[in-house]
């Protein structure tokens, strides 16, 4: 139920999303892999707009090069692990949320404890490897996951609807090598917002989702570009998911 506090707090919203869709946020559990560059935003904008349940974990601690685009962290945080930071001004931005935030590094062993039941995974990593375990963790416990990457003044996004639109592997079979790249700050600022305005559709099931179609963001010139792209029937990570939706009148 919403209280008269979150009736007055949250009433530009709910003006669209309705009283319900407010509810359907207040209970959601959301997943958010990564308290950096992509994850401040999205965990601010979630925790702003009342998402019930927030994790949020990192291994990470700040650093003074973190600072021109990781928003959640200020100079006074260097050298504190970034999960703490995190926690203090979420907790501070909105106190009627629950936020559970973990210092832990994401492997094949802990990951399913740590995404448990949430209801939507958010891909707010650096590199390929983890954003693989991210896609099959979705994938087998049927969670829908929404990716976002950045490089420099360039990014993309996509949402992953498990067995039924395109993975991350369908899209990407292999990861581009490992490097330090470049970025300008705003870009996961927009990017992660682009993935924190999706989960808010998912949850409150309105608008349509970035499913089957991958969104780039080219800075330098200030364009937008949505691809289309398909499930790949060969995929080794979602081949096996969902054939009775897809297959099945093919
Ligand atoms: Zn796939």
């Amino acid at each position: 139920m919403l209280t008269p506090k979150d009736l007055k707090r949250y009433d530009r919203q709910i003006k669209l999303l309705g009283e319900a869709g407010q509810e359907k946020l207040k209970r959601a559990k959301v997943f958010i892999a990564g308290a950096g560059g992509l994850g401040s935003p999205i965990s601010i904008y979630l925790t702003a707009a009342g998402i019930g349940t927030i994790t949020l974990v990192d291994n990470d601690t700040v650093e003074l090069s973190n600072l021109n685009r990781q928003v959640l962290h200020w100079e006074k945080d260097a050298g504190r692990y970034k999960v703490e930071s995190a926690e203090e001004k979420l907790s501070q931005i909105n106190s009627d949320i629950e936020i559970e935030a973990q210092n832990a590094t994401l492997t094949e062993d802990n990951i399913s404890d740590l995404v448990n039941d949430a209801d939507l995974i958010i891909d707010a990593m650096d590199n390929y490897p983890v954003r693989y375990l991210l896609n099959r963790m979705a994938l087998s416990k049927n969670i829908p996951f929404i990716h976002g990457a950045v490089n420099g003044f360039h990014g993309q996004a996509t949402t992953i609807l498990p067995g039924r639109s395109a993975c991350l592997r369908c899209i990407f079979r292999k990861a581009p090598p490992p490097s330090k790249f470049p970025v300008i700050g705003v870009t996961p600022g927009i990017i992660g917002l682009v993935q924190a305005n999706e989960a808010i559709k998912y949850l409150t099931e309105v608008g349509e989702l970035l499913d089957g179609k991958l969104l780039l963001w080219d800075g330098l010139a200030s364009r937008t570009e949505i691809l289309e792209v398909q499930r790949d029937p060969k995929c080794p990570e979602c081949k096996d998911y969902g054939h009775g939706h897809d297959a099945s009148t093919k």
